[in-house]
């Protein structure tokens, strides 16, 4: 038996060493959290998805009586973005929450969901995506979705089909 390891490299910051294209969508996913439809979780999360061609969506997470039925706010400005702009690439996607006590003090981290949505639009434009996880201590800054879903499920393994 042969034991694989696999390692990625993740770059921690104060959103004061990002640069200034960087700290803007960061700014903008922390100013999206106040689209957060929370009413249950009391957990408002922003996202901010900055295009090839310069333009910026964002979305928040809206919740549901129905659980199931709402979405993640990394999913709902995404899915924004590729419906109103099919044609344009992601370039970085930033995502910020905070809870009734104010921003969080760690990095926020994507969902499993979220992260499987984020890899397909690396395998739909055949372009790393960075992403932003804003947290008041510090940035993670991570350079390809594929650093947040290592031995990922992609399109290609289904290649066996026909
Ligand atoms: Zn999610």
């Amino acid at each position: 038996m042969k034991r694989v390891k696999i390692e990625i490299e993740i770059d921690f910051c104060p959103v004061e060493e990002l640069s200034e294209e960087e700290q803007k969508l960061v700014q903008q996913s922390i100013d999206a959290t106040a689209n957060s439809y929370a009413k249950y979780s009391r957990f408002y999360v922003g996202a901010a998805v900055l295009l090839a061609n310069g333009e910026v969506f964002i979305g928040a997470n809206q919740e549901n009586a129905a659980f199931p039925s709402g979405l993640c706010a990394e999913r709902t400005a995404i899915f924004a973005a590729q419906a109103n702009r099919p044609d344009q690439p992601v370039e970085m996607l930033a995502i910020a929450a905070r809870t009734n006590k104010g921003l969080l003090d760690n990095p926020i981290t994507p969902c499993g969901s979220c992260r499987q949505v984020m890899l397909e639009i690396e395998d739909r434009y055949q372009r790393p995506v960075r992403i932003l996880l804003y947290g008041k201590q510090g940035v993670y800054r991570i350079k390809s979705v594929k650093d947040l879903l290592p031995l990922s499920f992609v399109d290609a393994n289904m290649e066996h089909r026909s």
